[in-house]
């Protein structure tokens, strides 16, 4: 094998960041088990629960039912799974236009209609507009808690009670804020508002080895909906999406849960944070035009030529829909990394000669 891992190091629009160590280290001793098959594996069975615990506590909710799913794809197509299950035959979803493209997958594969409602202009879901496309065939309507672009977080007791008007379930999609999300003031979870399902993932902020997403649900009865029986194995039923799971992905999530919730995850927070904050000040004070980061996602409108630079430099960004240049300000972005991307930055910015200001004032790492 003539291929090694890339470094993280100029990494900067990914929702994924290296896992903590206690992580990676759960998920090689773990790597030969299959928490699919809890009557063989039995321990790594029992770290799971515990996980599913945690994040429990994670999102508010006493007694979580859940399980340690693929990703955030595998949990966002089960709770529609588990939303179709409960509506009509001709169930719809209500997604805003800011939700995750798995969504999509989900609907595809479900045979369910997905209505999409425009945000407002910043980005966040359109309440009116939301409650026009709800009807009596309306099964779930989704909120999203850190959109991917922006970070952006939906009013979700306010959708809550609009999908609860509809006899509708609502799906939160805290797939990458819900790590950030416990330390801020905003309304988002189980305890908050009348949350019914939720997506939260701990192979992004939650630092745990890929593949560690989280699926939650406010009781027992709504994760039975997913139910199949299992002839082959001792365990009777499984609700799971796959047969065969990754035991690395769980117990490295079960690992990581412990050791860093909370006060790791305070702590991560707030140096996400304040990176983000000096980041977005740094582009303003160059003249950039840059969206309010609300989460610890930094988006700024950047020349195509300029990107394409920095692309070509090795920096490992992406844009937006809209065309934004978009940092992730995970926890392996730190501000020395950040300083010697604006120092590139400026440069190809002389270069292409766009007019921002470069490396304004002393002191500024
Ligand atoms: C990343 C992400 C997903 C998809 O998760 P995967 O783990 O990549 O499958 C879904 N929703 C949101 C908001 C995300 O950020």
């Amino acid at each position: 094998m003539d291929e090694s891992p890339q470094s993280f190091d100029r990494v900067l629009s990914s929702m994924c960041t290296p896992p903590h160590p206690v992580a990676r280290e759960a998920a090689e001793r773990f790597l030969a088990t299959n928490p699919g098959d809890p009557a063989s594996f039995p321990s790594v069975a029992r770290l799971e629960e515990r996980a599913v615990d945690t994040l429990g506590e994670v999102a508010g909710l006493d007694d979580p039912a859940g399980y340690v799913a693929s990703g955030g794809t595998e949990a966002n197509l089960q709770a529609v799974r588990i939303a179709r299950e409960h509506g009509r035959n001709d169930a719809n979803v209500v997604i805003p236009e800011s939700a995750h493209f798995s969504f999509r997958k989900a609907a595809d594969l479900l045979g369910v209609e997905l209505r999409v409602a425009p945000t407002d202009a910043d980005g966040r879901a359109n309440l009116d507009a939301v409650a026009e496309l709800v009807d009596a065939d309306t099964a779930g309507v989704v909120a999203v808690a850190g959109t991917t672009e922006y970070g952006r977080v939906d009013p979700v007791p306010a959708l809550a009670d609009l999908a609860a008007d509809a006899g509708a379930l609502l799906h939160v999609d805290a797939a990458w804020g819900g790590f950030e999300l416990p330390f801020t003031d905003h309304a988002w979870n189980f305890a908050d508002a009348a949350v019914d399902t939720m997506t939260v993932d701990p192979h992004k902020l939650g630092r745990a080895a890929i593949p560690a997403g989280g699926l939650l649900a406010r009781e027992e009865s709504l994760l039975e909906s997913l139910t199949v029986d299992t002839p082959y194995l001792e365990s009777r039923t499984q609700v799971t999406l796959p047969g065969t799971r990754s035991g690395a992905g769980v117990a490295s999530a079960a690992a990581v849960l412990d050791e860093l919730w909370p006060d790791g995850y305070r702590d991560q927070r707030r140096r996400i944070r304040d990176t983000a904050g000096w980041l977005a000040d740094e582009l303003d004070r160059r003249g950039y035009d840059v969206v309010d980061p609300e989460l610890s996602i930094v988006a700024f409108d950047v020349d195509t030529r300029v990107f394409e630079a920095l692309r070509d430099e090795g920096w490992r960004v992406a844009r937006t829909g809209d065309g934004e240049l978009r940092i992730v300000c995970g926890p392996h972005v730190t501000r020395d990394v950040l300083g010697e991307f604006l120092d590139d930055l400026d440069r190809r910015a002389a270069d292409v000669g766009t007019g921002h200001r470069a490396n304004p004032g002393a002191g500024s790492r």
